[in-house]
């Protein structure tokens, strides 16, 4: 079994060939790329060479292929990926605009990967598991919610760290429901890696160094912020590190935080210290955002630590 594990949607991207283009008019399109914030997080993840296993689902067609191959190829273990003949596997449409926004249209919940539930997660699973990671994104439907409920429950009896990117954009705030579960696994988290906003989105408390600070002094024992092209945070009990951002030119942001949280998680996991995991992420979501396709810009740790030695000798 693996290091690390994490759990949710599998799914291919496509995208608008032209920024503002809209959906309900007929355009053209690239794709399909393979896709899913957990699905990226774990390529990057054993590419950065730790042992790394996905619980997720895809549908026995072509879609599900192309997730698999690849994540595969690139030292996943796939063999807890269900390959479900009566369904297809999810599919998320994105256009981007001008001003960097983005607009999706998913199908997810009814997809194949909206087919795990709690009979998915079972305790062999984490017996060699150190990071359970848990992303927003995959809480999509009850037997999800309740399959990673029990996962933390069996990572926490194992003596696993839970690691969590609450990924939530501000829309999640007017669900109340969704917003309770994500509080209750960002207060059971020990290493959160968060966009600027979202702590805000799930707590109300607008200050950042109060709300990291209320984390702290509970069961984090790490929280970082990632703040895109001006770098990220990471926050401990000693005190808060900031790093800059990588520079480079961006051609398609989607990816980057969970780019970022594989590497961390997967430097961590093979005990390099959290500075140098924090500056290996940045680099890694900055190489991200310079490929078309969510996980095209993935990188290996060799590729990151070239990098790595060029800026800090
Ligand atoms: P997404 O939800 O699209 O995956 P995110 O909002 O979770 O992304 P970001 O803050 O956009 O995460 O990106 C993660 C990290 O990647 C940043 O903290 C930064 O280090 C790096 N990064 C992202 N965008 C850029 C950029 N344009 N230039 C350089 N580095 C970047």
């Amino acid at each position: 079994m693996a290091q690390i594990i994490t759990i949710g949607e599998i799914l291919v991207e496509v995208m608008t060939k032209k920024v503002g283009q809209k959906f309900d008019q007929a355009g053209e399109f690239v794709g399909p790329f393979p896709s899913g914030a957990p699905a990226i997080f774990i390529d990057q993840a054993a590419q950065c060479g730790s042992s790394a296993m996905i619980i997720s689902a895809v549908g026995k067609d072509d879609f599900g292929k192309l997730n698999l191959t690849r994540l595969e190829q690139n030292g996943v273990d796939i063999s807890r990926i269900k390959v479900l003949d009566d369904e297809t596997t999810g599919v998320a449409f994105v256009t981007y605009y001008e001003n960097g926004d983005r607009d999706f249209i998913f199908h997810i919940a009814k997809a194949a990967c909206g087919a795990v539930d709690e009979n998915d997660i079972t305790e062999e699973l984490f017996l060699e598991c150190n990071y359970f990671h848990i992303m927003g994104s995959a809480i999509f439907n009850e037997p999800i919610y309740k399959a990673i409920i029990k996962g933390m429950e069996l990572a926490a009896h194992n003596g696993s760290l839970i690691t969590f990117d609450p990924n939530v954009r501000k829309e999640v705030i007017k669900d109340e429901e969704k917003r309770r579960k994500l509080v209750h696994i960002l207060n059971e988290s020990q290493i959160i890696l968060a966009g600027e906003d979202e702590l805000y989105y799930l707590t109300g408390e607008a200050e950042e160094e109060k709300s990291v600070k209320e984390l702290l002094a509970q069961k984090a024992e790490i929280v970082i912020i990632k703040r895109g092209r001006l770098g990220a945070s990471m926050y401990t009990k000693e005190g808060v590190t900031h790093v800059e951002a990588y520079p480079v030119k961006e051609v398609d942001p989607t990816g980057a935080g969970d780019c970022f949280a594989g590497t961390f998680v997967s430097a961590i996991n093979q005990d390099i210290v959290p500075i140098k995991a924090l500056r290996l992420a940045t680099i890694a979501g900055a190489k991200a955002v310079t490929q078309k396709g969510p996980m095209e810009g993935n990188s290996t740790l060799t590729e990151l630590s070239e990098i790595y030695k060029a800026l800090y000798k």
